[in-house]
């Protein structure tokens, strides 16, 4: 079914999500760091051929949050060849176990879900062994459990502070990113602003108050397909989207927890337009749209 539709789709619908991202930065109030949003597109549980789609139309930065469906992902052939510049996030819960293999994937630009010391602790010494003689410290960010519900993953907020400083003094292979929340599913925005948004704005300040850090060096990863936009005009400056883009997800077996097992179909038969050249173009026109590297 992709097949047919999917290289036209991903890439208008990538598109037109660009611009939402493009137009609600123009929305953010003065005071707030001017830093132009970083869109990820997360492509958890759809094939490789999508992130080439994407990546085709200039997208550079992809999010998967399940660690062996991002080492398979990561590794295709396909993707390894005709994605020299991706930048994989991972933004799916992380346990100890799985660092190492995660540490080790290729093309592996932040790591936006450590939400403990000890998890600190265990990427640090993981990083510093896999990166060998090289000094580059690995990007990660704190994951927050701003809506306090049992069912997400994240440091309870008033531990920020504690974390952040542990980070920063303790784990020297690391560099602190910023904070990221999932926040709850389904806020009513004419409540009034998200209040998950409000608390990562507010436990930002705090850090960076308390730790004389400037706020511009403290990113916020907010916001996805339905409401990437106000997380925007509120301070996001990371955003991770994934159903706008790639279309709904299939769960088999509505196995919520569990990445799509089954291969995936072989791909269509690729369309003219694969020259790097494009892919370049597109990439720069959307160059504006990404962070510098640090
Ligand atoms: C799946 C996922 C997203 C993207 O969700 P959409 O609603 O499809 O945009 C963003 N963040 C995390 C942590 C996710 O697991």
């Amino acid at each position: 079914m992709w097949k047919v539709a999917m290289s036209e789709e991903v890439g208008k619908a990538l598109l037109s999500v660009v611009e939402r991202v493009n137009l609600a930065a123009t929305r953010r109030p003065k005071a707030l760091p001017a830093l132009p949003p970083r869109l990820v597109a997360v492509s958890k549980t759809k094939p490789p051929e999508m992130v080439v789609e994407a990546y085709r139309h200039g997208q550079r930065y992809f999010g998967e949050n399940y660690v062996n469906e991002l080492v398979e992902k990561a590794s295709d052939p396909l993707i390894l060849e005709s994605c020299p510049e991706i930048k994989w996030h991972f933004i799916g819960h992380l346990q100890k176990n799985n660092v190492n293999k995660l540490l080790a994937v290729p093309n592996l630009f932040l790591v936006e879900t450590v939400d403990s010391p000890k998890l600190a602790d265990k990427v640090n010494s993981s990083w510093q062994r896999i990166r060998g003689a090289s000094t580059q410290r690995l990007k990660i960010m704190v994951q927050i459990n701003t809506s306090g519900e049992q069912s997400k993953h994240g440091l309870p907020p008033e531990e920020t502070v504690n974390t952040v400083k542990h980070i920063l003094s303790q784990c020297s292979a690391l560099h602190f990113a910023g904070l990221m929340t999932i926040g709850r599913y389904g806020y009513d925005l004419t409540l009034g602003p998200n209040p998950d948004f409000q608390m990562l704005l507010s436990r930002r300040q705090e850090v960076c108050g308390s730790l004389k850090l400037p706020l511009e060096d403290v990113e916020l990863s907010m916001g996805m397909s339905t409401d990437f936009e106000h997380a925007i005009e509120v301070g996001a400056t990371n955003v991770r989207v994934g159903s706008i883009i790639f279309g709904y997800r299939d769960y088999p077996n509505s196995a919520t927890n569990t990445p799509n097992p089954s291969p995936f179909p072989s791909p269509a038969p690729s369309p003219e337009k694969t020259s790097k050249a494009v892919s370049e173009e597109a990439a720069k026109k959307m160059q504006h749209l990404t962070v510098s590297e640090h």
